[in-house]
Order: structure tokens, then C-alpha cells, then sequence
């Protein structure tokens, strides 16, 4: 179904139904909850029709596939420290910092780690110092900042002409595409990208 702005009354309820039966994470659609999250550091102000926290990479998967069946948008959310209203929505909020911000693998001699991205820039760095690692990019809102939205945003800092942008540290994605398949993204060469290109689902054309 093709993404609302705004759902019937019935519509919303059974939304919230289907989530608070299939989700781990936290179903909210109380006025609170909502009001909350209808800020980010911009000067918009939009009230979404939920929030809903997920625990884990599933709770994603099921939480596109009952948007799309009940035609809710979706806008991710990490620290919410945009400032151009990218972070807020009509429809559910998909907050990530909440739970799923765990640090998943540490590769010290490949310098590179698996997080989940609702971890915060300063919890990353504060987890790599012991090991005489950090990722160099300082943004004033790093202690709120995930990497979920520095990723989306593509976040940089004054050291950026030195260390580069979020993009150039970035190896591998888990992607939730919007028909709810999860694929892994990796940099490829343009002939890799020109094969992947002539796939007919949505990672060959997206
Ligand atoms: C005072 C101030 C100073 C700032 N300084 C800098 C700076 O120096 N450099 C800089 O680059 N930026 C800066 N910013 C902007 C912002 O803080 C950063 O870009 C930050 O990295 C955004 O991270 P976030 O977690 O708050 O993302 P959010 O604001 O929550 O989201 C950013 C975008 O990412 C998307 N998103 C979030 N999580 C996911 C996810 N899991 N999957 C898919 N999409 C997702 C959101 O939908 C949104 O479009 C500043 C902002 C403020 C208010």
C-alpha cells in the first residue's frame, strides 16, 4: 500500500495492534510519546502517529512490513540532533538510539568494528581509546550523535579535510530496504555495481 500521511482511526488501531503483538522493542502512541518525538534540533515541528523502538534487526523487518501493509511512513530517528527536520515525520518514528545501540565486534588488528546504529559517537570512541583507536570525526553533538544518523547524514567535523566524512569509514551496511527485505551493502566497482544494477528487486534498482 502506498504511504500515508495521515490513517483513519481504525487504521491507526489496527496498526498499533499488529505492533504491540509483533515487536519486542517499545510500541508508544500515547499524545506524550508523540510530542516528544515531533522535535529534532530544527525548527520543525511535526507529530508522528507513533513511536516505536526496536530491539533488533527482526523487530526492523516486521515493523516495514506492518507500515506497509496498514500504509504508514516511516522516518528513522537516532539522537535527533538534525537540523534541517530530517530526523521527524507524519508517520511512525523508528527510534534506534533506545535499544539497539550495542557495540557488536571489535576487530582490533583489522581497525574496524560492528555496531548496531543507535550507538553514540562518544560511547564508540570511549569503547575504542583502550585499544588506541577512535573514529576521528567531531561533531559538536557527539555525545548524542548515533551512527545510524551520521551514516544518513553523511556527518563531518572541523578535522573532516584531515580524517574525511562519515562515508569514508563506513565498509559494510545491513540495509532494511522499504519492501522489507535485509540486504548487506558493501563499496563496489563500478562493474560490481553495473551487474548488481540489472537485478530486478528493489537492491538492483535502489
Ligand atoms: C549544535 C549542533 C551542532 C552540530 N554540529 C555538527 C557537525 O559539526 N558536523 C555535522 O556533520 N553535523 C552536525 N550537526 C548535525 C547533527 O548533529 C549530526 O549530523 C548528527 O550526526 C546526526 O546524528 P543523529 O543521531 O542525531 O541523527 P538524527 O538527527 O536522529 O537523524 C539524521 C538522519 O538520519 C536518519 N537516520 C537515523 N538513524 C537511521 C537509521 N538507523 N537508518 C536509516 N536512517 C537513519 C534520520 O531519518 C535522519 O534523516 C550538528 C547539530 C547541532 C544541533
Amino acid at each position: 500500500m502506498t504511504p500515508r500521511d495521515q490513517l483513519d482511526p481504525e487504521a491507526l488501531t489496527a496498526l498499533r495492534r499488529d505492533l504491540e503483538d509483533n515487536i519486542e522493542g517499545d510500541v508508544r502512541f500515547e499524545r506524550f510519546f508523540r510530542g516528544m518525538h515531533s522535535t529534532d534540533a530544527s525548527v520543525y515541528q511535526i507529530i508522528p502517529l507513533g513511536v516505536v523502538a526496536p530491539r533488533s534487526r527482526d523487530d526492523v523487518v516486521r515493523v516495514v512490513e506492518l507500515c506497509s501493509k496498514h500504509g504508514a511512513s516511516i522516518t528513522a530517528r537516532g539522537g535527533g540532533t538534525s537540523q534541517a527536520g530530517q530526523a521527524i515525520g507524519p508517520g511512525l518514528q523508528l527510534d534506534f538510539s533506545r535499544h539497539m545501540n550495542r557495540l557488536l565486534d571489535i576487530d582490533i588488528e583489522g581497525r574496524t568494528v560492528r555496531v548496531e546504529p543507535g550507538m553514540v559517537l562518544d560511547e564508540l570512541n570511549a569503547r575504542l581509546k583502550p585499544h588506541g583507536l577512535q573514529l576521528p570525526l567531531d561533531l559538536s553533538t557527539s555525545s548524542r550523535a548515533t551512527i545510524g544518523g551520521m551514516i544518513a547524514n553523511n556527518s563531518a567535523g572541523t578535522r573532516s579535510i584531515v580524517y574525511g566524512k562519515t562515508i569514508d569509514y563506513v565498509e559494510e551496511l545491513e540495509v532494511v530496504l522499504a519492501d522489507a527485505t535485509s540486504v548487506m551493502m558493501q563499496v563496489l566497482d563500478e562493474d560490481a555495481r553495473h551487474e548488481k544494477s540489472k537485478r530486478d528487486d528493489l537492491e538492483g534498482t535502489c
